[in-house]
């Protein structure tokens, strides 16, 4: 994993360790959030010594962590030519899995298209992992490396509950090699800068870039992932975050099912040698997600669904080195590593703006999971359509009305209540302390599979989301629904009240 990339792509922007954010576009170099990570002589064995502190553990750790390899593709990538002054139909800013799907789409419909990322060809950071049915669905099981059977779900020491519904890892060098070979194909240009302005004229956008060049455009798409370059937000910016912390590693040995991927981890036993730890993680806990490939080979992520604000990447590194001891997974040597920070619900941008958004810039990351891959590239081909149809009619739309139309088509009123519900789940969820939070998925995973697969793919829209929570409620204990009733109260009225004001 390109530790350093996912920190400009993400940290640059976002202080989630404080709680707010900084708004995007900025030329100003990366902050050194990573520094101390960054660089460690490489060792050949991890040895967690047993008097020493957590954070000394930590560190020890973290010194397997091998210096940054940024990866790139071995495409000749044709340029944008600044020279012509042509106005292209679209300009995709940001070249992440979001706006590569539309600019594939749209190119196939015969518009220009222009690409503008500052690394166009590198290969993605993340360490995406999706269910199997949700690529399968969009035809792109060839763009999964690992397939997994089913996932597991520790609940806590006695209860564990098997998920049977096949999870995939993404193979994202196949995935963006796909996208790119297509948009290629379809004369698709690119150009590798920043965009750092917009500025709109009647029918057409000027992109200013960092190297100078301005790219003119019918349309912008603002595809720049959760910095939020763009698109324009009028509402105060209040997510959770989903922090986390993840290294693939090779291992001695380690104890889990190679044919089942963890999807939760939720036992604290690890932390009963220490008292304040488990105290911090039972006020705000954290589970352990894990990609087993082989006996050897595995990705391990401690994870912090979400908090407000988020949780310091160093309590989570201290509670994941006492986690990998107490299961007696030893560390020989870390491929790679991912600082994972997600901000999740939080407002919309104003709908409908001159800018279109998709993806980590358009609020499209699930507000309970933290989950986007499969969702974005499933709504890529509604944006396409759109920009294409409206674009490309007799009565052909420009300027604000064609935006409004894309935007209108991307968030209509059913996923917007469908998001607003998600946001209700996410404030229950940030409520709850580690006993709360495993009753709560004790009683999700009982759900019928229908309920909990549409709920974490956003196939649920408000009637079933409705039964959905009827059907939660039914399987959960008397004390969880003493505590839904209790901490869910307020989030449901602000809900109802959300959904009320929000009108066609
Ligand atoms: C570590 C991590 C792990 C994740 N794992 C999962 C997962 O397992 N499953 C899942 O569904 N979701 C996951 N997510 C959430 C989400 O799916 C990803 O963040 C996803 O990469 C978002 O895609 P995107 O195309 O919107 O943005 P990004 O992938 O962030 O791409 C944005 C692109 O825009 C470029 N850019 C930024 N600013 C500018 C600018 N000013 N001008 C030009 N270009 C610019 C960046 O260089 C980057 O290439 C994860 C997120 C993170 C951070």
């Amino acid at each position: 994993m390109d530790t350093l990339l996912k920190i400009h792509n993400k940290l640059e922007f976002l202080h989630p360790l404080h709680g707010f954010v900084e708004k995007g576009c900025s030329l100003s170099p990366s902050k050194p959030h990573n520094q101390e990570f960054r660089f460690g002589p490489k060792k050949p064995h991890l040895k967690l010594g047993k008097n020493g502190s957590l954070k000394a553990r930590s560190s020890a750790l973290l010194e397997l962590v091998p210096e940054t390899k940024k990866e790139n593709l071995d495409f000749e990538l044709p340029l944008y030519d600044p020279s012509k002054g042509l106005v292209v139909d679209l300009a995709v800013v940001g070249g992440g899995p979001a706006g590569l799907a539309v600019a594939q789409q749209v190119s196939e419909a015969g518009l220009s298209v222009c690409s503008i990322d500052p690394s166009p060809k590198l290969i993605w950071p993340n360490n995406y992992g999706v269910w199997v049915d949700e690529f399968e669905a969009m035809d792109l099981l060839d763009c999964l490396d690992t397939t997994w059977s089913g996932a597991v779900v520790f609940v806590d020491d006695h209860s564990t509950k098997n998920l049977d519904r096949p999870y995939g890892r993404v193979n994202r060098r196949q995935l963006k090699s796909k996208m790119m070979q297509k948009c290629i194909l379809n004369g698709v240009k690119f150009h590798q800068a920043k965009v750092i302005k917009v500025i709109h004229e009647e029918s057409k956008s000027l992109l200013i870039c960092n190297d100078g060049v301005t790219v003119q455009a019918a349309v912008v798409l603002d595809a720049t992932g959760f910095s939020r370059c763009l698109v324009q937000y009028d509402k105060p910016y209040n997510p959770g975050y989903q922090v986390a912390y993840g290294i693939l590693a090779e291992v001695e040995e380690h104890p889990f099912d190679v044919n089942k991927m963890v999807f939760m981890d939720w036992r604290d036993s690890h932390l009963n040698n220490n008292m304040e730890l488990k105290e911090r993680n039972s006020k705000i806990p954290t589970f352990l997600y894990a990609m087993p490939f082989s006996s050897k080979q595995i990705f391990l992520e401690e994870t912090s669904l979400v908090a407000r604000p988020g949780l310091p990447m160093e309590h989570i590194q201290e509670r994941m080195v006492a986690r990998l001891r107490h299961l007696g997974i030893k560390v020989k040597s870390i491929e790679e590593d991912e600082r994972c920070v997600i901000p999740m619900g939080g407002p919309l941008p104003v709908l409908p703006q001159r800018v279109v958004g998709i993806g980590g810039t358009a609020g499209m990351v699930h507000p309970s999971t933290g989950y986007m891959v499969a969702r974005t590239l499933a709504a890529a081909p509604i944006v396409a359509d759109s920009i294409v149809r409206y674009l490309g009619s007799e009565t052909s739309l420009s300027g604000n009305n064609l935006s409004a139309e894309v935007w209108r088509n991307l968030w209509p009123i059913e996923r917007r209540r469908q998001r607003e519900f998600f946001c209700f789940g996410m404030d229950i969820l940030l409520k709850l302390d580690l006993q709360g939070t495993r009753r709560f998925f004790d009683a999700f995973f009982d759900l019928e599979p229908h309920y909990w697969h549409g709920f974490l793919s956003s196939r649920l829209f408000l009637p079933e989301l409705i039964f959905f929570g009827l059907s939660l409620f039914s399987h959960a204990s008397n004390t969880s629904r003493i505590e839904i009733m209790a901490k869910g109260t307020p989030p449901l009225l602000r809900m109802i009240n959300n959904l009320v004001q929000d009108r066609e």
